[in-house]
């Protein structure tokens, strides 16, 4: 557990990303879909890093790479990263050439950007590789409705004209992640239906995927060919236990930085702006260089933990733009000591106590493990471990 040692030459704090975990979750993940995956790098990688992730997810068999627009999309392609890439958000009035040269697969969701893309491809005279997405529950992106045969049929005359290979069909699900999956079956046997008229029009998906990490996990029927995997590749489970219990997960991103300053007060010394907290008796405050614009939710106040001189210490009072503080008591705190904000928690099995998790965060922040990881600021620097590891 990377809890001691912090990059002495650089930043107050660091998000420290162990491409070994992704490139073994992804593996465990592999095993229990069994199908193949696509690594879900949108939002530069959770706030883990696209690039050096998308390498590790390679390695580990990651058959593709998902991202949300046409500059992540080029971004990999322009680090070398030559694997399939499907990017599902576009512009208005989006350049698709831009996405056809480089050959990225294209999601499409409606007529004006098919018509847009076989406009962009006849240009440069090389068919565009799009992939339809149906809507079937989530009501933002994807046909519905009359739209999807008016879709298909489109789709299906480029292909026949040479501007367009519809190489996938997919959809989403819109609550895989709650236990027992309500409205599952619903959603399954509407993309199901979806399937069957884009198959009826005369096309032949090369890859058919509806799943994300939770339906890859617990959902079997929802598999098909490919299951696009966000948050159990960087090792948080879906279904919100914390810590690596249910499925050998093991989160990838520790959140560490030092106590900047230390200070004892005497109770009744009030701490952070309001103040909303005032000392109940002599203490030792600790004070750390991450604040909300780091990732540390406000909304988390009153309930956070860090990990620090071997136990969990609680952020007392508002957590600021920078800064936030922490009760250490009596312990022995010295300038200078690591803390731990969040990690990959507890061994599964072990009485010991460990730093919190991102998803003891999310709890506590009233959000999602995803926008905990997400939400990690551009000051914070990213130290990737284990980069040789992924391709071994
Ligand atoms: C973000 C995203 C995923 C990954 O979801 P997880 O629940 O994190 O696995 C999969 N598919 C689409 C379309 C997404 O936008």
């Amino acid at each position: 557990m990377p809890t001691g040692v912090i990059n002495e030459t650089v930043q107050l704090a660091e998000a420290v990303i162990d491409l070994a975990a992704i490139a073994e979750n992804i593996r465990t993940i592999a095993a229990i879909a069994r199908t193949g995956l696509m690594a879900v790098v949108k939002a530069d990688a959770f706030g883990h890093g696209a690039v050096p992730v998308a390498r590790a997810a390679v390695g580990a068999g990651a058959a593709w790479l998902g991202v949300t627009s046409a500059t992540e999309a080029v971004a990999l392609r322009s680090a070398g990263i030559d694997a399939p890439v499907l990017s599902w958000l576009h512009r208005p009035d989006e350049d698709f050439t831009r996405l056809i040269a480089a050959d990225v697969d294209i999601a499409v969701s409606n007529l004006t950007h098919l018509r847009a893309i076989a406009d962009a491809a006849s240009e440069l005279g090389v068919p565009a590789a799009v992939q339809l997405k149906a809507d079937v529950g989530l009501s933002r992106n994807g046909a519905s409705g009359d739209e999807w045969p008016e879709l298909v049929a489109w789709a299906r005359k480029h292909e026949a004209a040479g501007s367009v290979r519809v190489r996938g069909v997919w959809s989403h699900l819109t609550n895989a992640d709650v236990p027992g999956c309500p409205g599952i079956a619903r959603q399954l046997s509407t993309f199901q239906e979806a399937l069957r008229i884009a198959r009826e029009t005369g096309l032949d998906p090369d890859v058919v995927h509806l799943a994300n990490s939770a339906a890859a996990l617990a959902a079997p029927q929802t598999r098909f060919d490919l299951c696009r995997i966000g948050l159990a590749m960087y090792g948080v489970d879906p279904f919100g236990a914390t810590g690596r219990r249910r499925y050998g997960l093991r989160p990838a991103m520790t959140l560490r930085s030092r106590v900047i300053n230390l200070k004892r007060v005497p109770a009744g010394t009030g701490v952070s702006y309001g103040p909303d907290h005032v000392t109940d008796r002599p203490t030792t405050l600790a004070l750390l260089p991450l604040g909300y614009a780091d990732g540390l939710s406000r909304t988390a106040e009153g309930r956070a933990w860090v990990w620090l001189a071997g136990r969990r210490c609680p952020i007392v009072g508002r957590i600021a733009m920078d800064q936030c503080v922490v009760d250490v008591g009596d312990l022995p705190v010295a300038l200078g000591d690591p803390v731990v904000v969040f990690g990959p928690g507890a061994e599964p099995g072990s009485p010991d106590p460990a730093e919190p998790t991102a998803a003891e965060w999310a709890r506590w922040a009233g959000t999602n493990p995803h926008e905990v990881l997400t939400g990690i600021g551009a000051r914070v620097a990213r130290v990737h471990l284990h980069g040789e590891a992924a391709t071994s």
